[in-house]
């Protein structure tokens, strides 16, 4: 892993959130996407060098609303980037950490994507991210 890519954060409302995000930043979402196979709205925010990444429920089935019924609004994953996502799989595998997705599926912005459970990981619900060159 190289660096954390951006910090995902589940929100109820995007539009108000996209509203409260741009005040605290002091610039707007530069990028919404949807995301349909997993049921989300994103908003992305640059701060500085670092991304934020906000992600709002589509429907009841989407996994941020889940998270939210049971905890509520807050941070959701911290996404890593990494340069070979299959490579990197492999290798957590090996560690022991459950890869939710062991193939890699494209995710917004872009981005080859592979969850880690978060029972394997203290809680946190980790995300790989490749920049999607198709490998
Ligand atoms: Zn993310």
């Amino acid at each position: 892993m190289r660096k954390i890519e951006h910090i995902g954060i589940a929100v109820k409302d995007l539009e108000s959130s996209n509203e409260l995000f741009a005040k605290l930043f002091g610039q707007p979402s530069y990028k919404i996407e949807e995301v349909e196979s997993e049921g989300v709205k994103t908003s992305f925010f640059m701060c500085g060098p670092n991304k934020i990444e906000l992600l709002e429920a589509t429907n009841e089935d989407s996994p941020i609303a889940k998270f939210i019924d049971k905890k509520g609004e807050g941070i959701h994953h911290i996404a890593f980037d990494v340069e070979n996502i299959h490579e990197e799989i492999e290798r957590l595998k090996k560690e022991g950490f459950t890869v939710l997705n062991e193939t890699p599926k494209k995710g917004a912005d872009n981005k080859l994507v592979a969850f880690l459970h978060p029972k394997s990981t203290n809680g946190v619900l980790i995300e790989l991210c490749q920049e999607n060159t198709d490998l």
